[in-house]
């Protein structure tokens, strides 16, 4: 992936955090970043935001923490539902 542009990074911004985690029908879902067993970690509008040890975040910043990215590649995690291996890495 080379420059992104403003609509790739909204576009990324915009994948649901249900494609990230299971969100039950309150739209909670156990948060990754501290240890727990029932769920506190509450999406709306499409932002996280965790009632146990307070991380939040939207779609990137998820990815980018969660999985250990750079900014680009979490924008092509979330745009390509994978990452490419890339030679200069
Ligand atoms: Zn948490």
């Amino acid at each position: 992936m080379n420059e992104l542009t403003k609509e790739q990074i909204e576009q990324a911004k915009e994948v649901s955090f249900s494609n990230l985690l299971i969100l039950n029908r309150q739209n909670f879902a156990r948060c990754p970043f501290h240890n727990e067993r029932t769920p506190s970690l509450h999406i709306r509008d499409n932002r996280a935001y965790c009632f146990g040890c307070g991380w939040k975040g939207d779609t990137i910043q998820f990815v980018r923490e969660y999985y250990e990215l750079s900014f680009e590649l979490a924008i092509e995690y979330l745009l390509n539902g994978r990452i490419y291996v890339h030679e200069n890495n």
